[in-house]
């Protein structure tokens, strides 16, 4: 048994939870997924290490304070589509960079 259900479960997927993991780190999400997202963290030792190396991420740039904020964010942003390539193959409509 797996618990890969969608239809009207409130458990996120490690897919999904790692498609808004950057909105989730900054604080950008809906209080109702964001709470499903901390939820999910908490159990799933995956995407808890994807959430860390994520805030180490953007906390080394963030000291970079050379490179402006946008490109900080485009960057996290072809960071995280580069970490969900391969495993989602009809959620990602737009060319790879
Ligand atoms: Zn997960």
């Amino acid at each position: 048994m797996n618990d890969a259900h969608t239809h009207g479960h409130p458990v996120m997927h490690c897919e999904e939870v790692l498609i808004v993991l950057q909105t989730w780190i900054d604080e950008q999400l809906e209080e109702a997924v964001s709470g499903q997202v901390t939820s999910h963290i908490e159990r799933c030792t995956h995407c808890d290490s994807e959430a860390k190396s994520y805030i180490r991420l953007k906390a080394a740039l963030r000291r970079q304070r050379s490179v402006c904020d946008e490109v900080v964010v485009e960057r996290l942003q072809i960071f995280g589509r580069r970490l969900c390539d391969g495993s989602l193959p009809d959620r990602h409509p737009e060319p790879p960079c």
